[in-house]
């Protein structure tokens, strides 16, 4: 069955305008599942003057009552998370697992903005001056645009949308057009929880959704995710056009192994942040640098591993690894390999010709590992975002960092050590976001702030964490004096 997927705009569901529409397909198979239609400007412009209108009456309506319809959607998520993982695995691929798991830091999110009353709460100073006090309110902005790519198509639009209504702000969501099913189920929830019209918006496509998102002067700010590439269109455009900013793009994450790890946890750390999502993770591990005696230990250890990864249907409980999104994807990361072998890098393990079984028009691309990667060469410098790793060695760490500062992202990396004083010595030099020590997938959680450095990310405020009240408000300081007669020196003060 073919779902067609529409627009949602002032709490309706609509046609979009445009006529072209892409489909939508199950990665394991190659099936269309949906189509999705391509939102011309005018669509944006619908969803724009219906978040316009709703928000006088979302802005007035007290913290707590607009914290209630988030608890009411956590309540309804957390009843629906199976079905959503189900459907999310049907249009993402990864495999049950992992998808459970997005859905569940996805309502981390809409947890974390059930506190807004008490995030959202501004500062005051008395007497700041003699007879003068001072306080700060956060008041939400207008509408805001979120515009999100295909690899957590639940989790990131959470990210974004919870914080910007329970601030007191419109939105309208331009998801990602790969997979844009589950989220839909989404909003349809949210609707039941209570969220009125108008609130929040959806409409899909592609480029030209975006840049009207990006250019339309009644939209306020915009929060984007995905390629470093088009997060700096998104960034300058939006920029340019006098919005709040934030965009969050690609990476190229260094998992660093130091000879005195703990090698069994590493492997699983390393073998997870690699393949887990066929590598289509902003944190997934990239190339792994093995210090000293941990380089050949590592690699062994990490091939043996990838020749095991049983690939398949996600929804089957013996599949360890999914598909890519599209067979575009999936030619672009053989593409990669291609090239890779090109530059002279040696391949052990080549995953481009594997395919499953009875699924051979699934999007397959096997466990692929390289050795000895120059940062330089297109597999060490770009983002390949599919189970593809290199191993490569460093003589001392201060080598191993060196070759990760080469990288021009900055999303995450991780060192793996028993020494407190190397993973210290890590931290203070890494520059970059986000960062493990033993941890593969350095991900903070809904009340931390998420989002790189360099090419990974431009702006400030960061996605989630109190960044994102920050983000969706502005603080407006009101320094107020009652009294116009001079200080009365005999007034009675608490001492
Ligand atoms: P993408 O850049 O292709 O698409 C992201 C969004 O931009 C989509 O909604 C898409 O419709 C739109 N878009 C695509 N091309 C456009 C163009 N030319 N002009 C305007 N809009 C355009 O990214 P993707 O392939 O969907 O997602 C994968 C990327 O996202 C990876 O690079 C990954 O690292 C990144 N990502 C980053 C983070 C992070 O936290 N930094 C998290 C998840 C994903």
């Amino acid at each position: 069955m073919s779902t067609v997927v529409r627009n949602y705009v002032g709490g309706g569901w609509r046609d979009a305008s445009a006529a072209d529409s892409l489909p939508v397909t199950n990665p394991a198979s190659g099936e269309e599942i949906g189509r999705v239609p391509l939102s011309s400007a005018g669509d944006v412009d619908a969803a724009v003057q219906a978040a316009k209108a709703a928000f006088p009456t979302w802005r007035g309506t007290p913290a707590p009552e607009r914290a209630r319809v988030l608890f009411r959607l956590k309540a309804l998520l957390e009843q629906h998370k199976e079905s959503l993982a189900v459907q999310l695995t049907l249009e993402h691929g990864k495999i049950l697992a992992e998808t459970r798991g997005e859905v569940q830091r996805g309502i981390e999110n809409v947890e974390h903005a059930c506190g807004i009353p008490t995030l959202m709460l501004g500062d005051t100073l008395e007497e700041i001056s003699r007879g003068i006090d001072c306080a700060s309110w956060r008041q939400p902005l207008g509408v805001f645009g979120v515009i999100t790519p295909y690899n957590f198509p639940v989790m990131i639009p959470l990210w974004f949308w919870p914080y910007a209504v329970a601030t007191g702000n419109t939105v309208v969501l331009k998801p990602s057009e790969q997979d844009p099913l589950t989220h839909q189920r989404i909003v349809e929830l949210a609707e039941e929880a209570g969220l009125p019209p108008g609130v929040l918006n959806v409409v899909h496509g592609g480029r030209e959704a975006v840049e009207a998102v990006c250019d339309h002067p009644d939209i306020v700010g915009v929060s984007f995710v995905g390629s470093s590439r088009v997060a700096e269109i998104v960034y300058r455009r939006s920029a340019a056009a006098g919005k709040r900013v934030q965009t969050l793009g690609g990476a190229k994450n260094y998992l660093i192994v130091l000879p005195d790890a703990d090698m069994d946890a590493t492997l699983d750390a390393c073998a997870g942040s690699i393949f887990g999502s066929s590598g289509q993770r902003c944190l997934a591990g990239s190339i792994v640098v093995g210090v000293g005696d941990a380089h050949a230990e590592i690699r062994d250890r990490l091939l043996d591993h990838a020749t095991s990864i049983r690939m398949g249907d996600g929804l089957e409980p013996t599949t360890d690894m999914g598909p890519v999104i599209s067979a575009a994807h999936r030619d672009r990361v053989r593409s990669f390999i291609d090239q890779g072998v090109a530059d002279g890098a040696r391949l052990a393990l080549d995953g481009r010709g594997r395919t499953v079984e009875g699924l051979e028009g699934g999007y397959w691309v096997g466990p692929t590992i390289f050795e000895d990667v120059a940062p330089d060469a297109a597999i060490g410098a770009e983002e390949i975002f599919g189970p593809v790793a290199g191993i490569n060695r460093a003589s001392t760490v201060e080598d191993a960092i060196s070759m990760m500062h080469a990288s021009r992202y900055g999303n995450a990396c991780s060192i793996f050590t028993t020494s407190g004083r190397a993973a210290r010595e890590f931290r203070y030099q890494a520059g970059i976001s986000m960062i493990g020590v033993n941890i593969g997938v350095a991900a903070p959680m809904a009340f931390f702030p998420f989002g790189g450095s360099r090419q990974s990310f431009f702006g400030d405020l960061k996605a989630a964490g109190r960044d994102a009240v920050s983000f969706f408000t502005d603080q407006r300081v009101v320094i107020s004096r009652w009294s116009t007669a001079p200080p009365d020196p005999h007034r009675i003060t608490e001492s």
